[in-house]
């Protein structure tokens, strides 16, 4: 399988050279040249094995290049006792036509996990392909949720680093907690005095220096990213899709070749993006509903065909979800124009000069007819965490009861009763005050007496790696100003190279 750009179709890469590159450079990002088909049969046929071995098989279908036994293997390495349910993608089903896929069972209780879990094996094998035998950096600024999925995927993964750079009292306490307690011996984290912005500035700043890359080069090192454009994270998010589909066969729910719609709660179009190349590769899905919180930019773009971020910002209840700039769309507009790099191009240039661009009525009506939108705000998703807590006795977060929500109302618009897969993105005890506050209109002010909370109303466990951060000791204390970013990078660096 070679890869093209989104913005250049003259492009042919390697998966390798693709997940190593992770943008283009002219700043498009890299798509298969072709979607491989799947036979329902073979479709069925997963329903019959583990996790890792549907996850492997997906794979193989892109990354041609790595053997069977070695991407078995590596996603052995990213999901073997990292999850602490059975499956890592369970599917739980709360009545005869709506069921719940779990995606957040993984070690940072969100549904990151499922791929970066398995980037770092996937960024290893390709590297090692490619005759770099360099250490790879991996740098990442975070508003929370990211940072914390890349340093658990990355710890101690022989020949990669992660460094991890988040504001100053910008991250929720769990948050924070969840990074200032990380393990690992290749792992660093540092809060920056300044806000979100400053931090992101900041980390592509020194992606774009050359003296730094020089003197990284100098100890066999080189940087690199872990953010959701890389082929690499959205490749194993389409394994999931695939798996929920032959649980529901396998266990009667549904019949094989029936089609079936997935509600996907959205921010930066990748999650749902997976589910949407794994239609393309014949898995039956009728549609898919893609949900917003009160940030509803995607919601406005699918109705209208106007895409526009001169808008208000909102801080909603859930935060992962608060994104303006979508940047896994640019793979949609990609497929829906037709594969045309030159209105891509025109589009995405249009909206970083002038914020905003309109798509043709071809692509808009491709996308009508792959996708239904919907927006919740958080008084909605309070209600609907008390609705199907009382209908089902089924706890969810506030990011999953988003996508309930537009789910339900879709359904009331509709009178479509096609079997829905809802897919939930973090756990109900990430955002304990908020589901607390939900249920029973009050929280306490500290986070783990709203989970002990949560835990008696429930009787759900909190996940243990949750539960653990009262406990563990704190190791990442350093604060930098954001221009002394670089210095901590080099030294991080440096003390790697010591051990
Ligand atoms: C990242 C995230 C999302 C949004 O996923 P996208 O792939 O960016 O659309 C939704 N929910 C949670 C909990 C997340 O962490």
């Amino acid at each position: 399988m070679r890869y093209i750009s989104t913005r250049d179709t003259d492009l042919s890469l390697t998966g390798a050279q693709a997940i190593v590159r992770g943008l283009s450079a002219e700043g498009g990002l890299f798509v298969p040249e072709r979607f491989p088909r799947v036979a329902l049969d073979a479709i069925g046929e997963l329903g019959q094995v583990d996790y890792e071995q549907r996850a492997a098989r997906v794979l193989g279908l892109f990354l041609d290049e790595f053997s069977p036994g070695e991407l078995r293997a590596m996603t052995g390495s990213a999901y073997r006792g990292k999850f602490e349910s059975a499956s890592p993608a369970p599917v739980v089903t709360l009545d005869g036509h709506t069921h719940v896929l779990e995606l957040f069972h993984g070690p940072t209780c969100a549904f990151k996990d499922m791929a970066l879990q398995l980037l770092p094996h996937l960024m290893i094998a390709s590297k090692r392909r490619l005759g770099d035998e360099r250490e790879v950096c991996i740098l990442a600024a975070t508003s929370g949720d990211t940072g914390k999925a890349a340093l658990e995927g990355f710890r101690d993964v022989a020949g990669t680093r992660c460094v991890v750079f988040y504001p100053h009292g910008g991250v929720s306490p769990t948050q924070q907690l969840q990074m200032t307690t990380q393990r690992g011996g290749n792992v660093d984290v540092f809060a920056v005095r300044g806000n979100f912005d400053d931090t992101q500035r900041g980390v592509k700043r020194i992606f774009g220096d050359a003296r730094t890359a020089a003197r990284l080069a100098e100890v066999n090192c080189e940087l690199s990213s872990a953010n959701s454009i890389n082929f690499g994270r959205l490749a194993p998010q389409i394994a999931y899709y695939f798996s929920a589909y032959a649980d529901l066969v396998a266990r009667g729910a549904i019949a094989a070749g029936e089609e079936i719609e997935f509600a996907v709660p959205t921010g930066n179009f990748g999650n749902i993006l997976a589910g949407i190349y794994a239609r393309w590769m014949g898995l039956p899905v009728k549609r898919f509903i893609c949900c917003s919180n009160r940030n509803r930019i995607l919601d406005d773009f699918l109705r209208t065909g106007v895409y526009d971020v001169r808008r208000e910002f909102f801080k909603t209840s859930s935060p992962s979800m608060d994104i303006l700039i979508s940047s896994n769309l640019e793979r949609l507009l990609f497929e829906m124009s037709g594969r045309d790099a030159g209105r891509v191009r025109g589009w995405m240039d249009q909206l970083m000069r002038e914020g905003m661009y309109r798509v043709d009525d071809g692509t808009r009506e491709r996308m009508d007819a792959l996708l239904s939108s919907g927006w919740a705000d958080d008084a909605a998703v309070a209600d609907e965490i008390r609705r199907t807590w009382n209908e089902h006795g089924y706890l969810m977060d506030t990011h999953t009861a988003v996508a309930m929500r537009v789910m339900r109302e879709y359904r009331e618009r509709t009178c479509d009763r096609t079997p829905c897969v809802v897919v939930s993105t973090a756990s109900p005890f990430k955002f304990s005050a908020d589901v607390l506050r939900a249920l029973t209109g009050a929280a306490p002010e500290d986070a783990f007496a709203c989970a002990d909370e949560l835990e008696r109303m429930s009787g759900l466990s909190m996940p243990r790696a949750l539960r653990e951060l009262k406990t563990l000791p704190v190791r990442h204390t350093g604060v930098v100003e954001p221009e002394g970013m670089e210095r901590a990078v080099l030294d991080a660096v440096a003390k790697g190279e010591k051990k």
